[in-house]
């Protein structure tokens, strides 16, 4: 029996397979899952016992697009100008607030300052601060006269000025580099619709990255820039609002390597959600957010009908789509977006564990996956809201450690009549 096996007994378990939830066990052993279902009592023997009653025990979650340097601020500029020290500490609370709201699987979006990413990263790795599996960026590369904001951007233009740009943030150690593309109105000075990139920028920096065997992200809201992606073999796409025709026939072609994270609670947020910061449903109608919106909705739809990989997560970190609230996206792929809850949580989940580039080892319920666990009170497939509720995340492990344990399991359980649903113990939770 190895030394911290853990058995969750009764669990409802929602595997990511596709299957329908089951009761059954599940035991952990070190890092890993080893058995799924029925578990053999001679094995199980001596592991610590997590009574699940009917609980419903899943993957931790991937948010695709992650930012922990946005510093849930509604000022855009005040990402370059906080002090680093300062800005470590944020990235740092970010971190532990995703692994707090049960995502263990992180890809970073860009990086505010050269470096908060890659040494987050590099701590979480080391056991030194609790965060989520993260693959680090660094700031995002714009052209001159391209960029969202310019206090956190990398320049560079022309091929030339492209390898230099991604040589330099692969020699600070990211494991992905972040193209901004297009414009985004709420900057008031770049539309969404512009494409700041030319060919040559783009074939030039795909191919430094890949040299390297890193992996390229992009900004990218305009249809061009979508097409330019593609073309390129630029990984992951951002955003992708306003792809035409032609771009989606790209993507289907390419959907066996292609992912798309359109980021869409920035779009519901900044038009519906961020007057009390100064920007009114009127001004964010009025520079064409309602338009995107309603344009990446009909995209989405029709890319998740063709089975291109679309994955939750994005762009949280404003005032108006703060952290801790991730699990936001789920929602809308399930209201906006013509995702089933199932589907929904396999993108957030399976599909997170392919572009963490780890598809047998992270994602899933099954034998010899890493044991990266939620144990949930309640049913995401009849509710997918239960997840943003942190108080009904019980149980959150990350590679077969407890990250947190729910507080009612703690104390001695008193007796309780027979009819009364332990789960919802008045005391504690
Ligand atoms: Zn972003």
């Amino acid at each position: 029996m190895p030394a911290g096996s853990v058995l969750f007994r009764d669990v409802s378990i929602l595997d990511s397979t596709g299957a329908d939830p089951y009761r059954g066990d599940v035991l952990v052993e070190g890092d890993r899952i080893a058995a799924v279902g029925t578990v053999d009592p001679a094995r199980a023997e001596g592991a610590r016992v997590v009574e699940g009653r009917g609980r419903t025990l899943m993957s931790g979650l991937c948010d695709a697009h992650t930012h922990f340097t946005w510093n849930n601020s509604a000022d855009l500029d005040g990402l370059g100008t906080m002090p680093v020290e300062e800005h470590l500490l944020f990235a740092i609370e970010s971190a532990r607030t995703y692994i707090d709201s049960g995502y263990t699987m992180c890809l970073g979006a860009a990086s505010a300052k050269d470096r908060l990413d890659v040494v987050c990263r590099d701590a979480i790795n080391a056991g030194r601060i609790p965060g989520p599996r993260y693959l680090a960026n660094g700031p995002e590369i714009a052209v001159t006269g391209g960029a969202l904001i310019k206090s956190i951007t990398k320049f560079a233009d022309g091929p030339e000025g492209m390898r230099k740009a991604v040589r330099e943030l692969i020699d600070i150690g990211v494991d992905q580099i972040k193209l901004s593309m297009t414009g985004e109105e709420i900057t008031g000075t770049q539309r969404a619709e512009d494409t700041y990139f030319s060919d040559e920028e783009v074939a030039a920096a795909v191919a430094e990255a890949h040299r390297r065997g890193k992996r390229v992200c992009a900004h990218a809201r305009s249809a061009e820039s979508v097409k330019m992606c593609v073309r390129h073999h630029v990984d992951v796409i951002y955003h992708a609002s306003f792809t035409d025709a032609e771009g989606m026939d790209m993507l289907e072609a390419n959907k066996d390597w292609v992912f798309v994270a359109p980021g869409i609670n920035w779009l519901v947020a900044t038009l519906y959600e961020a007057e009390a910061f100064g920007f009114p449903q009127e001004a964010a109608e009025a520079v064409g957010y309602k338009k995107e919106l309603e344009m990446a909705i009909a995209g989405l739809r029709e890319m998740h009908r063709r089975g291109i990989k679309v994955l939750p997560g994005g762009d949280y970190g404003f005032a108006w789509t703060p952290h801790g609230t991730y699990a936001r996206d789920l929602q809308h792929f399930v209201e906006l977006l013509g995702f089933t809850p199932m589907e929904a949580i396999i993108s957030a989940t399976a599909r997170g564990g392919e572009i963490m580039l780890r598809p047998d080892e992270l994602g899933k319920v099954q034998p010899g996956y890493l044991a990266d666990l939620l144990l949930v009170d309640g049913d995401p497939l009849a509710d997918i809201t239960v997840l943003q509720d942190q108080s009904k995340l019980h149980y959150i492990m990350k590679d077969g450690k407890f990250h947190k344990e729910a507080s009612v399991e703690a104390a001695p359980t008193p007796p309780l009549p027979g009819n009364v649903d332990r789960n919802r113990a008045p005391a504690g939770l």
